[in-house]
C-alpha cells in the first residue's frame, strides 16, 4: 500500500487489550470478535496480514504502546476523548457507546444514588472510572486491570456493581442472568481506532475501510454476527 509504513513489513501489527466480549476476547487460541473483524478489513486492504498485540488498556489509552512502537494500530473499545486526541490521532467514529451499570439482578440496585456506600468496580484508565469518579461520590471506587477481573470481582461479591460500557457489560449479563444492566448513563461515547500522531497515511486507509464498510454491507454483517440475537 502505497505510503502506508507498517513497524513490521507485511504485517499490520495492532494493539489490544482482552478480554472485550464481543468487541474483542479469546476463543480457542484466536482472538475474534466485531472489531477483530474490522481491523481484518483494514489489513486485507494493506494486503498485510493483522498480528494482534495484547496489552494492558492502559498503555493503549495514553498512547503509550502506539508511541513506542508496541503496534501500528489501536483498536481496543476505545471511547474517542480530547485527552487522548493529546497524545494520538483517532480515525472516524465507528461505535456508539455508553456507560452502564452492572449488578446481581436481584439487588434492586438502578440508580446511581443507590450505590453509596458500596463497593463499585471500574477499570483502570477507563471512561468508565472517570465517570464513576465524578459522578458516583458515595462510592467505594475499587480499580481492575481488565474487564475479565471486574466480571470476577462481581462475581465474588468483592465489589456490588461494575461500571464499564454498556455492550461488553450487556455481553456478560446475556450470558450470566444471575446479573442485569439496569441502568445506562447516557454518556454519549463514541469509539475510534488509534495511530501515531501524524501517521495520516494509515489513518487514511483506517477511514477509509470503516467508510466503505458500512456502503458496502460487510459492517453490518459484522454487527449481525457479534451482536445480533
Ligand atoms: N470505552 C471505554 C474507554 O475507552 C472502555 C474501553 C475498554 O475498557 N476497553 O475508556
Amino acid at each position: 500500500e502505497g505510503g502506508v509504513e507498517l513497524t513490521n513489513p507485511g504485517q499490520l501489527t495492532w494493539c489490544t487489550s482482552l478480554p472485550y466480549e464481543p468487541f474483542e476476547f479469546q476463543q480457542g487460541d484466536q482472538v475474534v470478535g466485531f472489531e477483530v473483524d474490522l481491523v481484518a478489513l483494514i489489513a486485507e486492504r494493506l494486503n498485510a496480514t493483522p498480528t494482534v498485540v495484547v496489552t494492558a488498556f492502559e498503555g493503549i489509552q495514553s498512547g503509550t504502546d502506539l508511541t513506542v512502537g508496541t503496534c501500528d494500530l489501536a483498536a481496543a473499545g476505545m471511547t474517542i476523548t480530547p485527552t487522548r486526541e493529546e497524545n494520538f490521532d483517532f480515525s472516524e467514529p465507528f461505535f456508539d457507546a455508553t456507560q452502564a451499570l452492572l449488578v446481581r439482578a436481584d439487588s434492586g440496585i438502578t440508580t446511581a444514588e443507590q450505590l453509596a456506600g458500596r463497593n463499585v468496580g471500574v477499570q483502570n484508565g477507563t471512561t468508565g472510572a472517570d465517570y464513576a469518579a465524578a459522578n458516583i461520590p458515595g462510592a467505594n471506587l475499587v480499580t481492575f486491570e481488565d474487564l475479565g477481573l471486574l466480571t470476577t470481582a462481581i462475581q465474588t461479591g468483592q465489589v456490588d456493581a461494575v461500571i464499564q460500557d454498556n455492550g461488553p457489560l450487556l455481553s456478560f449479563a446475556t450470558q450470566n442472568p444471575e446479573f442485569a444492566v439496569t441502568t445506562e448513563f447516557d454518556t454519549g461515547e463514541q469509539y475510534g481506532m488509534g495511530v501515531r500522531t501524524g501517521n495520516t497515511a494509515l489513518l487514511d486507509v483506517v477511514n477509509e475501510v470503516l467508510a466503505t464498510s458500512r456502503t458496502d454491507g460487510t459492517y453490518d454483517a459484522a454487527y449481525e454476527k457479534w451482536f445480533g440475537t
